[in-house]
């Protein structure tokens, strides 16, 4: 009988042991997990409610839900793309719905319905569960792979690693090339007292970039914060740099463009109101639509400008500087904060190490890899998690 270990519970470890397991029946699948329940990630995903995938309508390219790792997701999606995802959910009676923001959850919004449903997909199909039990090495050899546990060795045919964002010190042994892991999704820290000030206020269609690494962008609701800044486009930015914010010790200059236009058409703006008919009225007292009164004073502080001077008495350089102010605020990032506990790997085993069909080893045969142990990692929205399923879909219907 084949024997296939699958190493990790999390979401790609379950949902592949369960769809292993109904394409080789006849075959016994051992699944080894170091803490003492299964999926215990999942239960706390999406602040308890799981986002379980993403409708993907606002994603123009799939490199921007995925700063790493697109090319085998692409692949991945080939066998089960997030619209298969969902009915196969819904086959299994977890009803789901799509938040207008296109993140997708279950009707139930309860993360452990999904975890109960895996659960007892397992024990119905007959898979071992092992847990408490964590894999400290694996080996290959001509009798095939040897799993080195706290309590022994056992042997397998076929092995899955699933073990998410950490842990691949136990694959040390096979040579693989792993992209040293580094923390992705995070809010930032800012320098500057005003702006902390302004914690609790939140600001539409903000435009995100950071001084040195222009390649760099996102657009999005920023919120400000007491340590500094968070919110879909700052989390969104972290992702994108993750790697490069690491190798700089979280220290960069964050560039606000405010209203996500150019200088020029900020600068026509000003320009026209300052010689319109509201040239004779104070700065202070008109400001462009979703900046708030006192987002507006700090920024006028920001341009040295006075909040009693007029329109018309701007001149250049005011004009200039509200302008600047406006589309390239400056700030210093002095370090990272967790986003509500939520943060996942970048970083992982090398997209080149696997080849894509079937998420397999190029050196070593059976061996597969699905989940966040690869070098695939997304923005928020439920990306993360459909990687896993599609990724452990792909191991299971490919493997030959
Ligand atoms: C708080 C939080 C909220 C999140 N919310 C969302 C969300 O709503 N939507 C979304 O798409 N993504 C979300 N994510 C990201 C998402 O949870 C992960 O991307 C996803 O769980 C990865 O699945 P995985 O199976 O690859 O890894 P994991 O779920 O991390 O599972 C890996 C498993 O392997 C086990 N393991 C590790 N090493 C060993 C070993 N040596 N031996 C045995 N077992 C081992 C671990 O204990 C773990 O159970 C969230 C992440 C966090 C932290």
């Amino acid at each position: 009988m084949e024997q296939i270990a699958i190493i990790g519970a999390g979401a790609a470890g379950c949902f592949c042991a369960v769809e292993l397991k109904r394409r080789r029946p006849h075959s016994h699948i051992t699944v080894y997990e170091a803490a003492t329940k299964p999926l215990a990630k999942v239960a706390v995903t999406g602040g308890g409610r799981c986002n379980i995938s993403n409708s993907f309508e606002y994603i123009r390219q799939l490199g921007e839900a995925y700063p790493r790792g697109e090319r085998l997701v692409r692949h991945a999606f080939a066998q089960l793309s997030p619209e298969q995802t969902c009915a196969w959910w819904e086959r299994e009676g977890v009803r789901l719905v799509t938040q207008s923001d296109g993140c997708i959850f279950p009707e139930s919004q309860d993360a452990m319905q999904v975890v109960r449903t895996l659960e007892n997909l397992m024990r119905r199909l007959g898979i071992e569960l092992r847990t408490g039990c964590r894999v400290l090495e694996l080996n290959y050899g001509p009798q095939g792979y040897t799993l080195r546990l706290q309590q022994g060795e056992v042997r397998a045919d076929r092995v899955v690693v699933t073990t998410g964002g950490g842990a691949l010190g136990l694959l040390k042994p096979l040579g693989l090339e792993i992209v040293p892991p580094v923390p992705s999704l995070f809010t930032f820290r800012i320098g500057d007292e005003g702006l902390r000030s302004l914690m609790g206020t939140v600001v539409e269609g903000v435009t995100l970039s950071l001084a040195g690494m222009k390649k760099y962008r996102s657009a999005g609701t920023l919120l400000l914060t007491d340590w500094g800044v968070s919110g879909p486009a700052t989390l969104k930015l972290s992702s994108y740099a993750a790697r490069e914010l690491s190798e700089r010790d979280y220290k960069a200059t964050l560039l606000v463009n405010w209203l996500s236009s150019s200088e020029q058409q900020v600068r026509s703006w000003i320009e026209g109101t300052a010689r319109g008919g509201a040239a004779q009225k104070l700065v202070s007292s008109i400001h462009p639509d979703g900046l708030t009164s006192r987002l507006w004073s700090h920024l006028l502080r920001r341009a040295a400008l006075r909040e009693d001077i007029r329109w018309a008495e701007l001149g250049s350089k005011g004009i200039s500087r509200l302008a600047s102010t406006l589309t390239a605020d400056a700030y210093p990032i002095t370090g990272r904060c967790r986003f509500k506990e939520e943060f996942v790997t970048a970083g992982g085993v090398a997209a080149s190490e696997v080849n894509p069909k079937a998420l397999e080893a190029r050196r070593y045969p059976r061996l597969h890899f699905a989940g966040e142990v690869l070098d695939i990692d997304a923005i928020t929205g439920g990306f993360n998690l459909q990687a896993a399923w599609s990724t452990a879909w792909t191991v299971a219907s490919q493997a030959e």
